[in-house]
Parts: C-alpha cells; sequence; structure tokens
C-alpha cells in the first residue's frame, strides 16, 4: 500500500469528500483520504456516503471510488506529525506514517456538552450522541427520549430517533422565542434550509417544542427516570428513557493545533484558498467554524482546488462561501448558549467525567493548566475534548498546548514512531 501522496486529506465527511474530490480532478495528483471512524461520511452521512438520502453524498463517493488517483484509508486515525510532510496513523491492526506534499484538515467539530445535575447518570448522551450510536444500529425503538439543548441539530436529532422508532417525548430549546423568529427570517437568505426546516417541522409535528427552556437536572439511582426542565419561571418534569443533550457544536482543532496552526475564536484560521497559517497545510469544513454541510462541501471544494493548484476555478465558489458564512454567523448569534446555564453546577456535579472531578474542587484553580495539576483534570482518555470545553464555558479556561498523541495511542504506534526515528 502507498504511504506517499501528493495531497492528504484528514476527515471523510463531506468537507473532506469534497477537498478530494476536487483535488483529484484532472487524475494527475496522488490523493489519499484517511479517516478514524469504519465508514466514511462524518457525522452527517454516518455509516457510508452511498447510502446517504443526499444525492450529493452519493454522487461523491462513486466520483472517488470511480477515481483511479484517490486512497481511502478507513479506520485510520491520525496520531501526530512525526515530523513536516509526515503524519503517524494507527488503524486496527498497525502504525505506519504517510507522507503527504499538501495536507487537507477536514476534521469537523464535536458537541459542546455542558455539565449539570445527573448528566452522567446512564441514559444521558450528548443529542449528536445518540442520533450517531442510533444510525450505528443501537436501538431506541419505543425508548422515550428528551431532546434538549440548542440549535437546529436538535430537530435533525429528534427526527432520526423518530424515524428509528423512539418516542419524542419533548424537544427542549435554550434559544429564546424572538432569537428564533429572528433566525428563521433570515432562513430566506437559504431557501434550501428554509425548505429542509419546514420539511423537519412537519416531521415533528405533534412533539412538543419548548423554547425559551432548558435542562436543570437529571433524576435517577442507576439509570435515568426523568428530567427537569426549566420553562419561563416554571419547572416541567418529564419521564425518560434516555435524555439526548448537547448545546452546539465547536470546531475539532487538536491537529490543526499540534501542526502549529493559528487558532482564532476557537476555529482553525485561514486565508481565502482555505491555507492555515502553516505552510501547505489547509482547512475545510467545521474545522475552521461551524456552519452545516453546505459551507464545509463549499470550503472542500475550495481547499481541494487551491491544493491541486487550480485556484481560478476555486474563485467560482466564493460566492456560495460567502452566502453559508452568513448562514454560520445567523446560527451562531441565534443558538449561544445562555448565562444561566453556568449556574446549573452545583459543588458536587461532576465536570471531568474521566477523572471524576467535580465543580466544588475546580472553581478553587486559577486556570486550566493548574486544575490539570492539582485535580487531573483533562488528563483522562478524552484528553479534555469534553471538560475542555465546558470548563471553558464554565471559568473561562483557554487549553494549554495540545500534546501529542492527540488521541489515545496504542504502545506498539508510539514503539513504531521510536524505531522510524532511529531508522
Ligand atoms: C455528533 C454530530 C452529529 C451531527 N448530525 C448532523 C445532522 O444530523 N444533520 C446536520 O445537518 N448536521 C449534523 N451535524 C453537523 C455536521 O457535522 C456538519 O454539517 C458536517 O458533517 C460537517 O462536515 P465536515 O466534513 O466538516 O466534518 P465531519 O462530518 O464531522 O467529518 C470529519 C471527519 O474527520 C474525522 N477525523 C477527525 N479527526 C481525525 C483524526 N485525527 N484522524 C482521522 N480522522 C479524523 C472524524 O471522525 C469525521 O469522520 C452533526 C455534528 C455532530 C458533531
Amino acid at each position: 500500500m502507498k504511504d506517499s501522496f501528493d495531497i492528504l486529506v484528514v476527515g471523510a465527511g463531506p468537507a473532506g469528500l469534497a477537498a478530494a474530490h476536487a483535488a483529484a480532478q484532472g487524475g494527475t495528483q496522488q490523493v489519499a483520504i484517511v479517516d478514524d471512524n469504519p465508514l466514511a461520511g462524518g457525522q452527517i452521512w454516518r455509516g457510508a456516503p452511498a447510502k446517504q438520502k443526499d444525492q450529493r453524498a452519493r454522487q461523491l463517493w462513486h466520483a472517488l471510488e470511480d477515481a483511479g488517483n484517490v486512497s481511502i484509508l478507513q479506520g485510520t486515525r491520525v496520531l501526530m506529525q512525526t515530523q513536516p510532510g509526515e503524519l503517524l496513523v494507527q488503524d486496527a491492526r498497525q502504525a505506519r506514517t504517510l507522507r503527504y506534499k499538501q495536507l487537507i484538515l477536514a476534521t469537523g467539530a464535536r458537541e459542546l456538552l455542558l455539565p449539570f445535575p445527573g448528566w452522567t447518570l446512564p441514559g444521558v448522551t450528548g443529542a449528536g450522541g445518540l442520533q450517531a450510536l442510533a444510525k450505528g444500529g443501537y436501538p431506541v425503538q419505543g425508548k422515550r427520549v428528551v431532546v434538549a439543548g440548542t440549535g437546529p441539530l436538535l430537530l435533525a436529532v429528534a427526527a432520526t430517533l423518530k424515524e428509528r422508532g423512539a418516542i419524542v417525548a419533548a424537544i427542549v430549546e435554550q434559544a429564546a422565542m424572538p432569537a428564533l423568529a429572528r433566525f428563521a427570517a433570515g432562513l430566506a437568505l437559504t431557501p434550501s434550509k428554509a425548505m429542509q426546516a419546514v420539511g423537519l417541522a412537519a416531521g415533528l409535528r405533534g412533539i412538543p417544542y419548548y423554547t425559551n427552556s432548558y435542562v436543570t437536572m437529571a433524576r435517577g439511582q442507576a439509570q435515568l427516570l426523568s428530567v427537569q426542565v426549566q420553562r419561563a419561571g416554571d419547572k416541567l418534569d418529564i419521564d425518560c428513557d434516555y435524555l439526548a443533550c448537547g448545546y452546539g457544536l465547536l470546531p475539532n482543532t487538536e491537529l490543526a493545533r499540534a501542526l502549529g496552526c493559528e487558532i482564532e475564536q476557537g476555529a482553525v484560521k485561514t486565508d481565502p484558498w482555505q491555507h492555515t497559517s502553516v505552510a501547505n497545510v489547509l482547512c475545510a469544513g467545521e474545522g475552521t467554524g461551524v456552519g452545516g454541510v453546505d459551507l464545509a462541501l463549499v470550503e472542500g471544494h475550495i481547499a481541494g482546488l487551491a491544493a491541486s493548484g487550480h485556484t481560478n476555478e476555486a474563485l467560482a465558489y466564493f460566492a456560495a462561501r460567502d452566502k453559508w458564512r452568513g448562514f454560520a454567523s445567523r446560527l451562531a448569534r441565534a443558538f449561544a448558549p445562555r448565562d444561566a446555564l453556568r449556574a446549573l453546577v452545583q459543588p458536587d456535579t461532576i465536570v471531568c467525567r474521566c477523572e471524576d472531578v467535580c465543580h466544588d474542587e475546580l472553581r478553587q484553580q486559577p486556570s486550566w493548566r493548574s486544575a490539570k495539576l492539582h485535580t487531573r483534570c483533562g488528563m483522562g482518555p478524552c484528553q479534555g475534548r469534553i471538560c475542555g470545553n465546558a470548563t471553558d464555558f464554565l471559568y473561562g479556561w483557554r487549553p494549554d498546548a495540545v500534546r501529542t498523541p492527540i488521541s489515545p495511542a496504542r504502545a506498539g504506534s508510539i514503539i513504531t514512531l521510536e524505531l522510524h526515528k532511529e531508522t
């Protein structure tokens, strides 16, 4: 198997697939896509692009399969840079290094999970987290689910769960009606999103949609039994088997940070051609800021074209990118998590769930670094991916430099690296 490519794309979601497709056009460049999921598709097209209703997914996938110059490495995680132009990757069997001339980061986003009493009970998941499980075959048939948090993703999650036979007891949206109304009015600028919203709303008719509301507590002993919801000065209890709760998405920036890319407002900073501040490294999709599948696709196209030297062709996508970036800004304004969510944590509420560190221990610390040193917050398997964002929201802490490997790695993979250094 080849281990040297002209253009290496990390991430096989919409941005990565679009980038690889654009980069491979003409057939002269050797392109590879690496993704850590068993099947390509990223978050929205999870479980194989060829099986999606969205024809853009099917078309991209078939074009990539048919191209003779694209290698697709699924189930393969990038762990770190070994030297400029070279990454250490690990799959189920082995670790190895991949070399590239141009690298396109399309590593997507993750959910913002905020702590509240009971959030670590079995049955409480992220909103997109439960959706991902259900898409992967996890049985939710007949289960009562409350979908909570903020953003349009809640509707998509509720729709997926309903389709899989779950009983969606309520959708609990923290944004207030005026913000939602402004956002809905702005959808006129992106008719396809407006149509999508209408379609989702129609499919979810009959399910209570509580705005200006948020979950204050999850109750149960060994398993979630009910949630308490704050609604305009009133409290409401809802019985449920699952709470799927997420407060929007945040860019995955670990790999970009490990490579030395400049980060601005939590996202990878790029120029108009999607170049990062590091030479020969580009970034596209949610890593540059959360904006949905359409923005991810258009940024992917631009990055792929720019990386393969077709910068003039990329110009044709700039207007579309501006349109979707406008949508992204309206999204961020409408669904910014409210301050009241900070007040939900109690002294004994666990904030770092890998290391069982409570709010009481953390609020005495002056910084993320100090918290890591004194409480082990952020030192567990998630390496701060979950609690790092929560502590940023709760205490305003900025995470310190990313450590490599960027995710837990087998000892054998590290040994591969050491052997590699010696040769
Ligand atoms: C949990 C979740 C569920 C979502 N569900 C929906 C939905 O139902 N509808 C909707 O419109 N939008 C949804 N979104 C938003 C969605 O992410 C975007 O609309 C779109 O998928 C972004 O595309 P992308 O290519 O930028 O990133 P993604 O689709 O997230 O793709 C990034 C890919 O990179 C891989 N990756 C990251 N780091 C590495 C690494 N180090 N090594 C190898 N691979 C790596 C990831 O595993 C992933 O497959 C969801 C987001 C999340 C986080």
